[in-house]
């Protein structure tokens, strides 16, 4: 059979395009910002378009060549999501700092990257002074803000953002890109070894834009007002700055606030509808919520909220359904898969469903969207069955999923076209995927798995508890064993006898914590996330101290 060559014509798909037609489908819908002042910066789709283009002149006129990276070290608001365009589509990279790093992993990164100019809000200038002297390849500082707000600082040579676009053309002759040119890069966490880089090109952020903005998954729409409670400089927000204005969402940045008094005052003068974030920032929101003198439903407005980042409390998923008449959906993505993978939506099956498992299914990672795949295999690297029960490795594939970090770090992450996780996972017969635990947090105790997020979510059944946390450490006997490290609400007796009654009820005896500590605070990533790095190495031993005091 002859085979002719595509009759279709060859448009490359890139994220400039996404906000040129925001500009002219949606060119009054609002991007609201949450300044520091605490005060609220509106302008419209159009509008930012506008400075979009000056902005991309600013580049220009700065100097820089294709596939060059240029850093922002930003919160969420107008001007970082205005980098978002401008710099992809100028033909550069926009690579996302985060400030949540420690000094050594920023230089690290900053260098790694070869960063050429770092965009800075005024509150991150103290991270970067004290870095300069070991970042020589970065030409210039630009700092977010006004002529009239900029701040005495150490950095040399330093610029204004506001000067750089002033007088620009709001017209810019955007360059003929291929769809593969590269338009972001974002650091993985680095919890072990230093941060990897993964690079994103335009049509991989268009696709998953496409397809996560879709009823299939987020369903944006013109009546929608998103907020992102997620920061911009990880993974890109969830690509909410790019799926948002495709779909016509009105978008709300919530600057560096994410504390459940400012979330809450946000929503209720935005009239939020869904609302992004980790676990801990909708158990933040309820946490103020219940500690107010507040009507039935306080946050009317509020619909859906999408979570994802780490594994969703059962009870938490309850409380947003019976208290605030939220959907809680479960989300799962990583810094490598741009991140959106998974989602558990709302639907006729989902609806049906009894409560309890309603919440269930509301608190798994959901169903992988169409263009990915997702697959669980075995030690022997054999694909197990899809029966809810048998747990293993995740790996998975798709066009928004990396095939190579920057720089070809990592390689032992690809193997036959997948790329492997690291989660541990099981897959019911109806596609639902529920994450079990990062294989590095398994607890191997004799040889058999303890997951730590399952025990976790039972703890969270007792309503004395905030926060819970689950290590595996050293055991004389059976090498690890887990213990529970949790902290307390406030006005609650706590009775750790309670609390093992309770956690008999969802796990087997031999899962039991082998201690159960209150502690004041948990440490959390620069996102919100539970870090156990930290923890393992405190409390390694201590087990092994116990056995030898008894
Ligand atoms: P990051 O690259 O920092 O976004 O982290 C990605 C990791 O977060 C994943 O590999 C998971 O371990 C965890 N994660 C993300 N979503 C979920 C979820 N729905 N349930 C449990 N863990 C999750």
């Amino acid at each position: 059979m002859t085979m002719h060559p595509s009759a279709m014509m060859a448009m490359p798909l890139l994220t400039s395009d996404i906000i040129k037609s925001a500009a002219l489908r949606y060119p009054n819908q609002e991007i609201v910002s949450l300044l520091p002042s605490n005060r609220l910066h509106t302008y419209t789709y159009l509008a930012a378009y506008k400075r979009i283009n000056q902005l991309a002149y600013g580049l220009e006129s700065l100097g820089f060549n294709p596939g060059d990276r240029i850093a922002t070290l930003a919160n969420n608001h107008y001007r970082h999501f205005e980098l978002y365009y401008a710099i992809g589509g100028a033909g550069a990279v926009i690579h996302t700092l985060n400030p949540r790093l420690f000094r050594e992993q920023l230089e690290y990164i900053i260098n790694h990257a070869e960063d050429k100019y770092i965009f800075v809000d005024p509150c991150f200038i103290p991270l970067l002074e004290e870095v300069q002297s070991q970042i020589p390849k970065v030409k210039a500082f630009i700092i977010n803000c006004g002529q009239d707000e900029m701040p005495n600082t150490k950095l040399t040579p330093v610029l204004c953002y506001e000067s750089l676009i002033e007088g620009q053309s709001q017209e810019f002759n955007w360059p003929e890109l291929t769809a593969n040119h590269n338009c972001g890069l974002c650091y993985t966490s680095g919890t072990t070894g230093n941060p990897k880089g993964v690079i994103y090109d335009h049509q991989s952020s268009v696709l998953h834009a496409m397809m996560s903005g879709s009823s299939q998954f987020l369903s944006f729409n013109e009546w929608d007002v998103v907020m992102p409670a997620v920061p911009m400089y990880h993974v890109v927000a969830w690509g909410i700055p790019y799926s948002a204005p495709m779909f016509g969402a009105k978008l709300v940045f919530c600057g560096d606030k994410l504390d459940g008094h400012s979330l809450y005052r946000l929503i209720d003068s935005q009239q939020v509808n869904k609302g992004f974030g980790v676990p801990t920032i909708w158990l933040g929101l309820h946490n103020f919520l219940a500690s107010q003198a507040c009507p039935k439903d306080p946050i009317p407005s509020l619909k859906l909220v999408g979570v994802g980042g780490a594994a969703s409390p059962q009870n938490l998923v309850k409380t947003y359904a019976e208290q605030y008449d939220v959907y809680w959906m479960g989300l799962w993505g990583m810094t490598e898969t741009s991140p959106l993978i998974s989602a558990a939506i709302n639907s006729p099956y989902v609806e049906k469903l009894d409560p309890e498992s309603r919440y269930r299914v509301q608190s798994s990672a959901g169903k992988a969207m169409f263009g990915t795949q997702i697959e669980i295999f075995d030690h022997e690297d054999q694909p197990l069955p899809h029966d809810g029960v048998q747990q293993g490795l995740l790996k998975v594939k798709g066009p928004w999923v990396l095939k190579q970090y920057f720089k070809g770090e990592g390689q032992e992450s690809f193997q036959q076209g997948w790329f492997d996780t690291g989660d541990i996972a099981v897959i019911n017969p109806d596609g639902y995927l529920r994450i079990l635990d990062r294989a590095k947090d398994v607890i191997k105790s004799g040889g058999e798995w303890i997951n730590s997020t399952q025990l976790e979510d039972a703890a969270l059944d007792y309503e004395c508890i905030n926060e819970a946390c689950v290590i595996g450490v050293k055991h004389p006997k059976w090498d690890e064993r887990p213990i529970l490290l949790v902290t307390l609400k406030t006005n609650k007796v706590f009775s750790k006898e309670e609390l093992v009654n309770i956690l008999k009820r969802k796990v087997a005896k031999w899962w039991l914590p082998d201690a159960i500590l209150v502690v004041e605070k948990l440490p959390h990533t620069g996102t919100g996330k539970l870090t156990k790095v930290g923890l393992r190495h405190e409390y390694q031993n201590y087990l092994m101290e116990q056995v030898l005091i008894s």
